[in-house]
């Protein structure tokens, strides 16, 4: 209920002391466009002019609601549209809750999953999104099971424990996308602050966490060797490769037999006319994931989705259409 009027529960006097002391001013969705798999993009625009965008996305598996954490974000990781924007602020916690609540609301959802993976870091904005996400799983207020809750980082010190500490069984997606320190530090500046070794180590020490997947995002000529592929496989089984080279998949396999490898999404590159790289072409692509198979660990090929109203991973850039 958005209108203090409307609590006649609550005396006259009361109604109107609450909304002189604490008024509700939710962020208003300027605009939705639908893709054609479904896809809807909403662009919410706050009272302070912040914009983000948060996206439906369907499925006969059950739908997910992609939310925002910041509005924009200061991480300039060289493959993001959002990372061009530079920071507006951090979202509060309702205005997360809000754009669950109002895409739920307006799509006729009753359950969903929460993929904390719009604009923003959201282990940049910790403690709002932790108090969201809690009210999420809260008996009295969505009594969501933490494991249809899924965020999305690229590892910030300390970050991952204290989310498995905070809410146990959330699921973890550890945007790694490169799989050296070097390569790291050139395309994601601030992640690679935490090198890959410190990384492994928290993640691997961070008990209670629900599901974890290492997310790799296919750049044609980027990351996307077999050699790649080789120290790919190595971290998914948690260890961080000494040497780089490429080696047949099988020794890898014999290798790290009997140890446990966290799943890999391969992510398809969206172009933006404002990141300058291009996918990786499909059968490369595949031959990649073959050798993670190969290799023991389990990869999916993820194709975008909501790519032609730029709402797939790394598109959102909060823009309000150019006016005719
Ligand atoms: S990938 Fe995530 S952390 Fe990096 S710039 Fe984009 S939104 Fe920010």
């Amino acid at each position: 209920m958005l209108d203090y009027e409307k609590m006649t529960n609550l005396p006259k006097q009361m109604r109107q002391n609450l909304a002189q002391q604490f008024p509700l001013t939710l962020a208003k969705v300027t605009h939705r466009i639908k893709s054609r798999d479904g896809a809807v993009k909403h662009l919410f625009r706050a009272d302070d002019n912040a914009l983000f965008e948060a996206v439906y996305l369907p499925s006969r598996s059950g739908s997910s609601l992609c939310i925002s954490t910041q509005a924009g974000c200061s991480f300039h990781c060289s493959f993001c549209a959002t990372g061009t924007l530079g920071l507006t602020r951090n979202l509060l916690a309702g205005e997360m809750l809000h754009q669950v609540y109002h895409l739920a609301n307006e799509h006729g959802l009753s359950s969903y999953r929460v993929l904390l993976m719009g604009m923003g870091e959201p282990l940049a904005n910790f403690k709002q999104v932790v108090l969201a996400l809690k009210h999420l799983v809260h008996p009295d207020g969505q009594a969501c099971s933490p494991r249809r809750l899924t965020v999305s980082t690229v590892g910030l010190k300390g970050g991952i424990s204290r989310l498995a500490r905070e809410l146990p069984g959330a699921g973890l997606a550890l945007s790694l996308h490169f799989t050296e320190d070097g390569q790291r530090k050139r395309h994601m500046p601030m992640a690679a602050r935490l090198p890959l070794s410190g990384l492994f180590d928290e993640l691997v020490m961070s008990e209670g966490l629900g599901k974890v997947t290492l997310e790799y995002i296919l750049l044609d000529g980027v990351n996307d060797s077999l050699e790649d592929a080789a120290a790919l496989a190595s971290l998914a089984y948690g260890v961080v490769p000494r040497q780089r080279k490429t080696v047949p998949p099988s020794r890898l396999r014999s290798r790290f037999r009997g140890f446990k490898s966290y799943h890999i999404n391969l992510i398809e590159f969206n172009p933006s006319p404002v990141v300058r790289f291009r996918a990786t072409p499909q059968a490369e692509a595949e031959k990649f994931q073959n050798y993670l198979k190969a290799a023991g660990v389990t990869a999916t090929y993820r194709r975008s989705r909501g790519r032609e109203i730029s709402a797939a991973c790394g598109m959102l850039v909060a823009a309000e259409p150019k006016k005719k």
